[in-house]
């Protein structure tokens, strides 16, 4: 058992009182971390707050610690991704990626420039929008991207002058205290406490009257709560919820130079990614090619523990995850899907679910019409398009979509007919640092990344001088 400690106003703080973290790729405890309570969020806010008067100050010494987080996140790459993979369950390569991505978002921070937005400067009068910090931000993080999503959170946060109060998901808050262990030397006390905790503890945190802003990524259950508790005293919110992302395959394409651009769309992160291709429309020409082509994809791929350099899947994070992807198969079995390839959990004490691929099935069913997050795909067949598009949009999600197609002119179009945040031609699942990120529909509130994740952080105010 390890010692992971919580972060308050600088200092480690431990609690008598521990919960277990498990391993999913052996179902059984490997750590404890504090079980933060009450009292624990009412001093990270209290901290926060203090360190909130000098912090938004200084605008290029929150550039200088945003450079050195970078770097020492990149420092310790080896050690977070570790972690991470045996709390995530994810393979140690990718674990590797998402925390380099992490240093990445902290670089892009620290350069972003700010320019000043000036709307009149005459004579007569100069009238300049000016950004301003909003204070104590909540950052609620979920399970499947713990240090990737919390870096997207703390470095606008804190370019714009904010600090934190991060509470990581329960099944995977080790990253995190080990993200504030390591970052605590670079910022002063109180500019970032991490405390780990249940879901119980995150609406505390979310309620908290000292809480100017709610950064939550996660279900699109819990940010309806979440708005709900920020209505009482109008806190800033971004809700960056679920997604059921269809994937549209037109009749003009190679199947197989995409089929296994489109498994891995579906399946990295063993399907745990809010983005990935949820839902598959592929036009009746290139159905068969398509499935066999991902079936082949499925029995090839090595599903085992992260740690193992030869795994390219690992488990599912959590039990409840694994019960709800299994139903999820189970369900569509029962109202006539057919499962090509998977669909039976493997065998032993680790959250393994092979990925399936399931067919015959439609709107109606719970495995298409509900986010799975996990290793399990539905494949639709299309003859019109006007079909395909009808599908994909008839749903209260909005994340992401795709257009698959050799005409990318035409993939252009189509893409925009979709009702999602982002629309990608012949890939899916591409985020950059520059580009905002977010959901239409119930799929989120708000942007991240970007001037427009920066820009989520702060207050506006209009400085209008008259000069004559
Ligand atoms: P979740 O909503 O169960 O939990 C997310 C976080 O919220 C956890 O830290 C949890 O402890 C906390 N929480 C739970 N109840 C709370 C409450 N009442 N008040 C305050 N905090 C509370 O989500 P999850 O199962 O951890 O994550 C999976 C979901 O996250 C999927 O739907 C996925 O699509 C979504 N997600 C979205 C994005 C995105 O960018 N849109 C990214 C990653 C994941």
């Amino acid at each position: 058992m390890s010692d992971y400690r919580m972060l308050i106003n600088g200092r480690a703080v431990s609690t008598a009182e521990q919960d277990d973290v498990i391993d999913p790729a052996r179902g059984e405890p490997f750590a404890t971390c504090p079980r933060g309570t009450t009292a624990h969020v009412d001093a990270a806010v209290t901290a926060a707050a203090d360190a909130y008067t000098t912090w938004r100050k200084d605008e290029s010494a929150r550039r200088a610690a945003l450079h050195a987080c970078a770097a020492a996140i990149q420092n310790r790459v080896q050690d977070i991704a570790t972690v991470l993979s045996r709390e995530q369950g994810k393979p140690l390569g990718a674990a590797m990626g998402e925390t380099f991505g992490a240093a990445m978002w902290f670089s892009y921070y620290a350069n972003l420039p700010l320019e000043p937005e000036v709307l009149q400067d005459d004579g007569e009068k100069r009238i300049e929008v000016m950004r301003k910090p909003l204070g104590v931000v909540a950052a609620i993080t979920p399970w499947n991207f713990p240090v990737i999503l919390l870096a997207w959170k703390l470095a606008p946060a804190w370019l714009a002058g904010n600090t934190v109060v991060a509470k990581p998901s329960p099944f995977t808050p080790l990253t995190s205290l080990l993200l504030a262990d390591i970052l605590q030397d670079i910022v002063p006390p109180g500019v970032l406490n991490v405390l780990s905790g249940g879901n119980a503890l995150g609406a505390h945190l979310a309620s908290h009257p000292g809480v100017r802003k709610i950064s939550f990524t996660g279900s699109i259950a819990t940010g309806k709560k979440i708005m709900s508790y920020a209505a009482d005293d109008l806190k800033r919110l971004t809700l960056e919820l679920g997604g059921n992302d269809p994937a549209i395959v037109l009749d003009d394409v190679d199947p197989q130079a995409i089929v296994e651009s489109l498994f891995w769309g579906a399946f990295q992160n063993s399907g745990q990614v809010c983005m990935a291709i949820k839902r598959l429309y592929v036009h009746e020409k290139v159905y068969d090619s398509i499935v066999q082509g991902l079936v082949e994809q499925a029995k090839k791929v090595r599903v085992g523990q992260g740690l193992d350099p030869e795994t390219q899947l690992g488990p599912i994070n959590n039990k409840p995850q694994l019960e709800r992807v299994m139903g999820l198969v189970d369900d569509a079995r029962k109202s006539g899907g057919r499962v090509e390839v998977g669909g039976v959990r493997l065998e032993g004490p680790g959250y393994f679910y092979p990925p399936t691929i399931v067919t015959n099935v439609g709107a109606g069913v719970r495995l298409v019409d509900e986010e799975q997050f996990g290793t399990a795909l539905p494949v639709m067949r299309y003859a019109k398009l006007d079909d395909a598009i009808e599908q994909a949009n008839r749903t209260h999600y909005g994340l992401g979509g795709s257009v698959w197609t050799s005409d990318v002119a035409r993939g252009t179009q189509i893409v925009q007919e979709l009702e999602s945040g982002t629309g990608w031609v012949n890939q899916h699942v591409d985020v950059t640092p520059f580009a905002p990120f977010g959901g239409a529909k119930w799929s989120g509130v708000g942007y991240v990344n970007g001037r427009w994740g920066y820009e989520a952080f702060t207050e506006m105010q209009v400085v209008n001088v008259k000069k004559a």
